[in-house]
């Protein structure tokens, strides 16, 4: 449930409603709007005495939240979450950027880190072509163990300076809770797989972590289930989650999966976080990436995140549906057209 706090209540009225809910052994998320300031309960709230926390000075009423999923909920905070991605911490050379804003956030770059030569090529390439952040693999879920399983740390060094060179915050793929040492030293984004998505021990690891995740839709869980994982995040207090569709399993076989393109106004509706579309794993397919991109940001995504390899063809992994160079930076000129139609910037 959620108490709402009538306009203007005071500080001391807020405290002493916060105090209630902790003394009843409950933690609290605090939601500050506009105008009023929203408490979330977090726990099981079945046997609270809701009347006499109504009866509370400058309560002015308690909102159930019949959905599954609380903290993830619009209920429980009208506005949009903006997760500020900030390097400067690590690097001294800021570029960091806001995502979840009126400004997309396009994030893109190789499936994975395959040399510090093509990561540093890619970072620039990027980078010219607007790119805020960039993607790059480091441990690779593959769905053989015989394919390219990444380099490991090697690449997290390249990584980190190919954001030197650029001052592009870093995105990459974490597969284990015992890796969070390591990729949060070299990482700006954690970023969960689809095949991760329900890993609870995961999602326990990087809420506690409190580092900005993007996590991924699983290719065969449902819009809930996905809110549900993000809300494993949100509980341990990390608010800085961002959520990516990326295409689901269907019986059409001519693209990888099917850009569940609904998934993108469900979600803005449901919840606050930021939406974020995967083209690439979505189509399987170089050529669609550039349509199904725009048709993204028409529908209201907050980014996207991009495959692009210098050498496609060259590629250990996902060579199909990255983007060479020329074409990312057509699809970006694209792009800013979509997103000024729909009152965005790029
Ligand atoms: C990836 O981003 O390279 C990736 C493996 O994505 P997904 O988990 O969506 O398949
Ligand atoms: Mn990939």
């Amino acid at each position: 449930m959620i108490v709402i706090m009538r306009m203007g209540a005071s500080a001391e009225e807020i405290q002493s409603v916060v105090d209630r809910i902790s003394g009843l052994g409950f933690r609290t998320h605090m939601s500050q709007g506009e105008e009023r300031t929203i408490i979330g309960v977090i726990g099981d709230e079945r046997p609270v005495n809701k009347d006499s926390l109504a009866r509370m000075q400058g309560v002015e009423r308690i909102v159930p939240i019949l959905r599954p999923y609380k903290l993830a909920s619009r209920d429980f905070q009208p506005h949009d979450t903006l997760i500020e991605i900030n390097p400067l911490a690590k690097t001294g050379d800021y570029r960091g950027c806001t995502v979840g804003g009126k400004r997309l956030t396009i994030i893109a770059g190789p499936c994975a880190v395959e040399s510090r030569e093509q990561i540093l090529e890619t970072a620039q390439i990027v980078k010219e072509a607007g790119a805020h952040m960039l993607r790059g693999g480091a441990y690779k879920p593959r769905t053989s163990p015989y394919s390219f399983q990444g380099l490991g740390e090697d690449a997290l060094v390249y990584l980190a300076e190919a954001r030197q060179a650029t001052g592009l915050p870093i995105v990459t793929e974490i597969m284990a809770p015992e890796q969070i040492p390591l990729l949060t030293k070299y990482a700006d984004v954690l970023q969960i797989g689809t095949r991760n998505m329900q890993n609870y021990a995961l999602l326990h690891a990087v809420g506690e972590a409190g580092f900005p995740v993007l996590l991924k839709r699983g290719m065969m869980c449902t819009i809930e289930e996905l809110l549900m994982s993000a809300e494993y995040i949100l509980s341990h207090g990390n608010r800085k989650v961002m959520l990516c569709e990326r295409g689901i399993r269907t019986f059409e076989t001519y693209t990888r999966n099917t850009l569940d393109i609904n998934a993108v106004p469900v979600l803005k509706e449901l919840t606050h976080l930021p939406v974020i579309v995967d083209p690439s794993h979505a189509t399987g397919k170089w050529n669609l990436v550039s349509a199904v991109s725009r048709a993204s940001v028409a529908a209201g995504a907050d980014g996207l995140i991009v495959e692009v390899h210098p050498h496609p063809e060259k590629a250990l992994s996902d060579g199909g549906q990255s983007l060479r160079s020329a074409r990312f930076a057509e699809m970006m000129t694209q792009l800013r057209r979509v997103a000024d139609a729909v009152g965005r910037t790029l």
